[in-house]
């Protein structure tokens, strides 16, 4: 289905790359997240995320301090205007949240990979018009992650963003979860008009890889940033080795270089059109190639010769991929680029092979 969507368009906060939305990982006692939101609120930030309900791997560790903390995040936007964001996973946590003003709701990871919980929350959030962002499932699952973005279009939410927070690595790897960038650039291709943001500390899992995560995030036309930041990173009760203070958060947006996503210059126009020739040429070249290698087909047939000839195929891998490498690319994209070529190529013999 095509989504219907409107602008995100939160009060008080400019359409404009990036948005930021920051925050400590979990609300845990009011002063923490009072004077967190204070120190984000005087270096620029206006929405403040804290989770007061936490979905935990596993049982024993903290859940969340629940509704009590949602008077907290009152007192952050009566005392410094921020706007205030949580995550929500059930109705009762839509109902609570509503009830005590939340401004922007999230979905995590482990309910997006949920359709139960997912229309759970699209039910609860019937007829009210409040901005939802949807992180991705813990999977890479992009059609999963659009059905939940379709549930709450269909329960009628139009503000709708997405968050990209990375999707779980089995093996230890740097980032806590597996940026896998082509995922969102897809959801960006299918549907241009939703919002995506950039969860890098979740994605990261580390303070050090907060700033580059964010400036790849830029570079890659993302519309915003959601990262946490906590008075006291070491001492937080979650991820606390990924949160930073709010002075180092100031400081990894400073540096970040925000480039032009939308407007199409001139120059730009008359290299991509070079580069549409080329392609032009590339496939005729290749059909052309695979013309000749029917032709070789027959000569097979004729003379009972199997398709595939281990000899010539390794030849072409090699011979291409030094080139390739010669040439300024790398050895093993050319690589497999020719054993792409000659999987259709063999593909079209064999087809050519048991037609008589
Ligand atoms: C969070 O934002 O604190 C959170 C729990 O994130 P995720 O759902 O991406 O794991
Ligand atoms: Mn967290």
């Amino acid at each position: 289905m095509d989504l219907e969507l409107r602008p995100l368009a939160i009060p008080g906060i400019e359409d404009k790359r990036p948005l930021i939305i920051a925050g400590p990982c979990s609300a845990e006692t009011e002063e923490q997240v009072i004077s967190t939101a204070k120190e984000l609120s005087s270096v620029g930030i206006r929405i403040f995320r804290a989770g007061i309900w936490k979905p935990r791997t596993k049982p024993g560790g903290f859940e969340g301090i629940g509704a009590q903390g949602l008077a907290w995040m009152n007192e952050v936007k009566e005392e410094t205007g921020m706007l205030a964001a949580t995550e929500v996973a059930t109705a009762k946590h839509v109902e609570q949240a509503l009830k005590e003003g939340i401004d922007l709701l999230w979905i995590g990871a482990r309910t997006t990979a949920n359709p139960f919980a997912v229309q759970e929350v699209a039910d609860a959030l019937k007829g009210v018009d409040i901005p939802v962002l949807v992180k991705n499932p813990v999977n890479p699952d992009l059609e999963l992650w659009i059905g939940a973005l379709e549930r709450l279009n269909v329960a009628g939410i139009r503000r709708l963003g997405a968050i990209h927070r990375g999707f779980t690595a089995y093996e230890k790897v740097i980032f806590r979860n597996l940026p896998m960038w082509h995922i969102p650039i897809e959801l960006m291709r299918r549907i241009p008009q939703l919002p995506i943001i950039c969860d890098p500390s979740h994605m990261g899992g580390s303070r050090e890889l907060v700033a580059p995560l964010s400036q790849q995030a830029m570079d890659l036309g993302f519309y915003g940033l959601m990262i946490e930041s906590h008075c006291a990173p070491d001492k937080a009760w979650s991820d606390a080795k990924q949160q930073v203070t709010p002075d180092v958060l100031s400081f990894i947006l400073d540096k970040l270089v925000i480039r032009n996503t939308g407007e199409t210059t001139e120059s730009l126009r008359e290299l991509r059109k070079q580069i549409d020739e080329l392609d032009d040429r590339m496939i005729e070249l290749l059909s052309k190639r695979m013309r000749i290698s029917r032709e070789i087909a027959c000569y097979k047939r004729e003379h009972s010769m199997a398709v595939v000839q281990t000899g010539r195929y390794d030849e072409i891998l090699n011979k291409r991929g030094a080139q390739g490498a010669l040439c300024g690319m790398s050895g093993a994209f050319m690589r497999s680029i020719f054993e792409t070529i000659h999987e259709e190529s063999v593909r079209q013999q064999i087809e050519l092979i048991n037609k008589q």
